[in-house]
């Protein structure tokens, strides 16, 4: 039995460590610049690196790496030794405090958006002392932020930090106007439930889709896919059972709180969980969890896969964003309080998030937006495209009561009267029933579902805190000048849900009439990232984000153009390994098959007397099939050489939307068909029901 508390943070340079290695003053002005941000000076630094130098060693490591998260959507990390020559052809292990607190990784080949031009290459990477290094494969990774020489964020994680830091300002302004003076920080904490598909990887090795671009481009329905419901939270086969607990034990050595494990609706379909943390830490993590699982999966033979749609037909994959804003007295703002205090409280936060997802539910759609979830929101899967909120049925009826006046009654009949009554507490499982909203409350924290399986959750946690933060600054803008405050505060609460109620929506968010409902109630619809990406440079967008110093009018246009160039990259790939699937290999064993067939037809023909019914029709539903394959793959081929280069950035990402996107989903068709008729043996493919059902 392994020992689990010792085991937990084992390769985390984390609190307990710092203070045990460090020198008191040293611990003590790190501490400080962690909880102040002040500066932290060479001397200081120069000490915590030896410290953090010779911890590492300990552990096996000989590299260090400042590790960073690019506009790529992953991580990024460069090695470099602590050897260090002394002469003589002998080396020391060294690493200094220049090395721990600033990198200047060459930065010109991630993605900028324009935003660098490659004479000025150069970027640097600082590190986030609010998060703790570690080590993994025998390297010490410093989590670091990533910057263009002139200063602009090229990274996921110097956004969110500037966005906790406008929450926590404007969150604290409430904070006092209640009379809580001694919170000293607010931080938005995120527990992030993370989908994911294992397969075999010999499986894997045979499908070139899956290889270039994370998802199957062809395969038709396997006769039994999600419909029996027997896979959700079904026994765990030993295979991955084994792949699962290497992969808690790896995460816990790293501090991840890894906590809950199941199997998923759909067969082949995972999800882990951890325990919350605050939204900076739960992001690192989150990333080290996708980066584990893939190269875990590869060490037992599998394939982790967290592409939003690896499989047409069975659910895709999604992230849920946990999301929750507490003090660092340990108050959980979204928790209904015990007193009518705390209640007012709460509602007043409640109703800054239902303001805010009302008045920005198109940047907080662009949030979500890729080639990958575009397969889930807005194409009948989980959940839909359109933004709403679900409150639950107790919680919806005293906001209506407030609204209207005529009180709320409660179990206990008091009637409900903001700072003077008591909220009823609403237990999970009366908050928690609806699974199809985006963006649901659950007791004590919104569940915003909408993330795709890829996502870093760093960019919708940009858009949460920065969204709230600017209600919460119209909030205390009104109330520091009341000179009521508790009418102003009722008056306030009842405005402002009155005015954002239409965001709400308790029903079932599949069905075709919400589609209709939300668009008489005025809400938008953006069904695809082509639609949804212009709303991020849109006037209320650049005067929301520069307001709060979270994005520049630069860095949000730079930041436009790389998810827009992504998008038409990712399609544009996806088009060519269909084109080469098609050429290489489709069309070969549609020949093969033919050939077999014609043979047998005429063998049997000269024999005389037999029934050839099946091989002549066959035959011509395989040779009509493939005549039109060969013309779409065609019209596919045309429109990729159609492409004109210099077309604007909407023009050309609708291009790939409307014409090659089409074009490919009408190759498929006729492919998937071609798959049913064409002998096994011939398919140059495993089947879905071979790849879903692979790990055994
Ligand atoms: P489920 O949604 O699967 O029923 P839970 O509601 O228990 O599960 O938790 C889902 C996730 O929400 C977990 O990662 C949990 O740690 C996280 N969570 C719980 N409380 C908070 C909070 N205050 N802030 C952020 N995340 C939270
Ligand atoms: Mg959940």
């Amino acid at each position: 039995m392994k020992d689990i508390p010792s085991l937990f943070g084992s390769m985390v340079f984390n609190e307990t460590v710092m203070r045990a290695r460090l020198p008191k003053d040293v611990y003590k002005a790190l501490k400080k610049t962690m909880s102040k941000g002040t500066h932290l000076e060479l001397d200081i630094a120069n000490v915590v690196a030896n410290t953090m130098k010779d911890w590492a060693v300990e552990r096996g490591a000989t590299h260090f790496t400042h590790w960073f998260q690019p506009m790529t959507g992953t991580t990024a990390e460069k090695h470099d030794s602590f050897i260090s020559p002394i002469g003589d052809g002998k080396v020391i292990m060294e690493f200094s405090g220049k090395e721990l607190v600033r990198g200047e990784p060459d930065a010109s080949s991630f993605p900028s958006g324009g935003l660098r031009a490659t004479f000025e290459a150069r970027g640097y990477t600082v590190w986030d002392i609010t998060s703790y290094a570690f080590i993994k494969d025998g390297t010490l990774c410093i989590p670091t932020a990533f910057c263009s020489y002139s200063g602009e964020a090229l990274d996921k994680k110097t956004p969110l930090l500037r966005s906790m830091e406008t929450i926590d300002k404007q969150a604290i302004r409430i904070l006092r106007l209640f009379g809580d003076t001694s919170a000293q920080r607010v931080l938005t904490t995120v527990g992030p439930e993370q989908e994911y598909f294992l397969i075999d990887k010999e499986m894997y090795l045979k499908r070139p889709d899956l290889i270039y671009t994370g998802r199957t481009l062809f395969g038709a329905r396997p006769p039994k896919g999600q419909e029996l419901e027997d896979h959700y939270f079904g026994a765990i086969k030993p295979r991955v059972s084994a792949f699962m607990k290497e992969l808690d034990e790896e995460l816990w050595k790293l501090g991840v709180n890894a906590k809950t494990k199941h199997n998923e609706v759909a067969p082949a379909q995972h999800e882990l969980a951890p325990i919350f943390s605050t939204t900076n830490i739960a992001t690192d993590h989150n990333q080290l969890t996708m980066e584990l699982m893939k190269s875990l999966a590869n060490k037992h033979g599998l394939v982790c896969l967290l592409h939003e749609k690896p499989f047409a037909g069975v659910n895709g994959s999604g992230k849920h964003n946990n999301w929750s804003i507490s003090t660092d007295t340990g108050i959980n703002l979204l928790e209904p309080g015990d007193t009518p205090h705390d209640n007012a409280q709460f509602l007043l936060f409640l109703v800054a998030v239902i303001k805010a997802i009302d008045d920005y539910q198109d940047i907080l759609r662009v949030s979500v937006a890729s080639a990958g979830n575009d397969h889930r929101l807005g194409a009948n899967e989980a959940p839909p495209a359109i933004v709403s909120m679900f409150l639950g049925e107790e919680l919806t009826e005293i906001l209506e009561a407030i609204e209207s006046g005529k009180g709320y009654k409660n179990k206990e009949k008091h009637e409900m009267e903001i700072g003077v009554s008591v909220l009823p507490h609403f237990p999970k499982d009366t908050t928690d029933r609806n699974r199809t909203s985006p963006f649901a409350f659950t007791g004590n924290k919104f569940e915003f579902r909408m993330l795709g399986s890829a996502f870093s959750i760093g960019g919708p946690n940009i858009v949460l805190n920065t969204i709230i933060a600017e209600i919460l600054r119209q909030f205390a803008d009104t109330l520091e000048k009341s000179k009521d405050f508790k009418s102003d505060l009722s008056a306030l609460v009842k405005k402002t849900f009155s005015d954002h109620k239409r965001i709400i929506f308790n029903g079932n968010n599949y069905a075709e009439e919400w589609v209709v409902e939300a668009q008489r109630r005025g809400l938008s619809n953006l069904k695809t990232t082509v639609d949804a990406l212009p709303e991020f440079v849109s006037k209320k967008s650049v005067e929301l984000f520069t307001k709060h110093h979270v994005f520049s009018e630069v860095e949000l246009h730079s930041r436009y153009e790389i998810l827009m160039e992504g998008y038409c990259k990712t399609i544009h790939i996806e088009a060519l390994a269909m084109v080469d699937m098609v050429k290489g290999q489709i069309i070969p064993a549609c020949v093969d098959y033919q050939n077999d067939l014609a043979k047998l037809l005429k063998h049997k023909k000269e024999l005389g007397g037999y029934d050839v019914t099946m091989e002549e029709n066959l035959l011509v539903n395989i040779a009509k099939l493939s005549s039109s394959m060969l013309k779409k793959l065609t019209a596919l081929e045309n429109t990729l050489l159609d492409n004109k280069e210099g077309q604007d950035t909407v023009t050309h990402a609708r291009f790939y939307r409307e014409k090659v996107f089409a074009e490919m989903q009408e190759l498929r068709l006729v492919v998937d068909e071609l798959e049913t008729l064409v002998a096994k043996k011939h398919w140059p493919f495993p089947t879905y029901g071979q790849i879903l059902y692979s790990v055994i």
